[in-house]
């Protein structure tokens, strides 16, 4: 094979496309991945997942030391912040993790091509001046922050995720456009650092799409802590004119208009696929009526030989559905036949207590018109959860009325990220509640409350 001539040509290094790269040489493909970033990981390492969640564990380390240690005996003196600490904290992180990819890909002997891709023609990707010849193509270009029209980003005064994770220095009053998962995770670092948070939300509601009781009751917290929401709420304009910005509010059902004054706007009002200067139309790429690229469920566009996976086609847009897609979509080209459980896809919100989920909702059962039990246990009840002393939330696990197999389990609670897995395993394996009861689960553990929560689906928890 020439030298640029390859089995499979990758578009875009985020998560979907370096781990279907990585996925594709193992299965022995000669593989270029192009990433126009200086950096490889895509959103996810360099913008997104990592240096968030980098900044929500040292804020919460913060807050801890601030508010939470005296509880257990632990005596703390002043606790001051060095938000340039913490900053550099989140750039090792990020850092290193960039790096790393680097050297999975040198050690996968994948080619980095640096800089942006378009497609040439069928089997040609240029970038620059060099044409790629490529068997297959894979289209990982992600997602990109949408818009709110007439507020105009500027990563200073009116931030998108990007900016709000490089602020150099704690506001004393913000305002975040979104209670999505975006929104709640950065009002949560900036609150805990000291900033006044305010989040707008246009839906009657935060975190739409997840379980309604959930959503309700992790708004309670987060209130409690200290975030201010104002739900079914537009927000119409923007004025920079003063020292901050001045947001003008409206009721989304229409009626009068308020003034919100602020240091600092975040916007998180969700994320669009990022297709800009790819030429799909002269490829024939078609895009679906969200301006998602379509494809079949093979991951194949409209195009043949050139498949999307990612941010950038539909579905959930998570770095972990990404990366599934990325392996499944090099193992078809391999010939082989993965499948990617759709219905299986954890999802989670790395707030304090951190908010999980798997499955259907209730009210997603209910419009399907399924019938099903429910089984919740509140970590108020559970040894380990009082030891931490963090026992605010619950487990919900909902189950099939007539087969028991598990539909969908929602948790708000401490490390219900983490708690989570079990439950995508269990739907993974079609386990009943039944199954998961009589699974034993070590004590002390947080763990104990899925067991109690399936239990309850039968209507026999024992610590309640
Ligand atoms: P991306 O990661 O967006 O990567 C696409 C890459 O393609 C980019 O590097 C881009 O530069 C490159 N590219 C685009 N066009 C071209 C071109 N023409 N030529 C060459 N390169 C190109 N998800 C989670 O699961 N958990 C989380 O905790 C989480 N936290 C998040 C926090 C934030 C603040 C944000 C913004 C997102 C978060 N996400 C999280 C979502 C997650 O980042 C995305 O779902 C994931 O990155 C999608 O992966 P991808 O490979 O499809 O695209
Ligand atoms: P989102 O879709 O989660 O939330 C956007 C919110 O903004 C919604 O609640 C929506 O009703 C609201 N909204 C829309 N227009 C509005 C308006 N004009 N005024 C007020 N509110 C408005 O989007 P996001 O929070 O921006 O996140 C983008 C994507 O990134 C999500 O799909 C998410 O999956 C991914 N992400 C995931 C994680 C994680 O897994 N922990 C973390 C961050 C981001």
């Amino acid at each position: 094979m020439a030298g640029d001539s390859f089995d499979l040509v990758v578009i875009g290094a985020g998560p979907g496309g370096y781990v279907c790269a990585i996925r594709a040489a193992q299965l022995g493909m000669k593989v270029a991945c192009v990433e126009k970033r200086a950096t490889l990981g895509g959103t996810c390492l360099n913008v997104g997942c990592i240096p968030s969640k980098a900044l929500l564990q040292a804020s919460e380390k913060f807050h801890e030391a601030g508010h939470g240690l005296a509880a257990f005996g632990v005596k703390v003196g002043k606790v001051e912040l060095d938000l340039a600490a913490m900053m550099a904290h989140k750039d090792k992180v990020v850092d290193a993790n960039v790096k790393g990819v680097e050297f999975l890909f040198r050690k996968n002997k994948v080619e980095w091509v640096k800089g942006a891709a378009r497609i040439a023609g069928p089997g040609k990707v240029a970038v620059g001046e060099r044409v790629l010849e490529a068997r297959a193509i894979v289209i990982a270009t992600g997602s990109e922050v949408s818009p709110l029209r007439g507020i105009d980003i500027d990563e200073k005064k009116i931030v998108s995720s990007t900016g709000a994770l490089e602020l150099g220095a704690v506001p004393k009053s913000m305002a975040v456009i979104g209670g999505g998962v975006i929104g709640l995770e950065m009002a949560s670092v900036w609150q805990r650092l000291g900033a006044k948070v305010a989040v707008v939300e246009f839906l009657d509601r935060i975190l739409p799409g997840m379980d309604g009781e959930v959503s309700k009751q992790t708004q309670r917290i987060l209130a409690r802590q200290g975030i201010e929401f104002r739900l079914s709420t537009k927000v119409t304009g923007a004025d920079k004119g003063g020292a901050g910005v001045a947001l003008t509010l409206e009721p989304a059902a229409g009626g009068d208009k308020s003034e919100l004054k602020v240091d600092v706007v975040l916007v998180a009002v969700g994320r669009r696929p990022h297709v800009e200067g790819l030429c799909l139309e002269e490829a024939g790429v078609a895009l679906d009526d969200k301006g998602r690229i379509a494809t079949d469920a093979h991951f194949q566009t409209s195009a043949k030989g050139i498949y999307a996976i990612g941010d950038a086609i539909a579905g959930p847009m998570l770095a972990h559905k990404a990366e599934d897609e990325g392996v499944a979509v090099a193992e078809i080209l391999a010939g082989q036949k993965p499948h990617v459980n759709y219905d299986a896809i954890p999802g989670v919100v790395y707030t304090w207590p951190e908010v999980a989920a798997v499955g259907a909702t209730e009210e997603q059962l209910k419009q399907a018109g399924t019938e099903y039990r429910v089984g919740k246990f509140p970590f108020t009840a559970n040894g380990r959860a009082r030891a931490m002393n963090m026992t605010d939330g619950f487990v919900k696990i909902l189950a099939d009325k007539a087969t028991d197999r598990v539909l969908g389990v929602h948790i708000v609670g401490p490390n219900a990220g983490d708690l989570i897995a079990e439950l995508a395993l269990a739907m993974e394996f079609g386990a009943s509640a039944e199954d998961i009861a009589r699974t034993c689960h070590a004590h002390p553990t947080l763990n104990e409350t899925v067991k109690e929560a399936a239990l309850a689906v039968d209507g026999r928890p024992i610590h309640i």
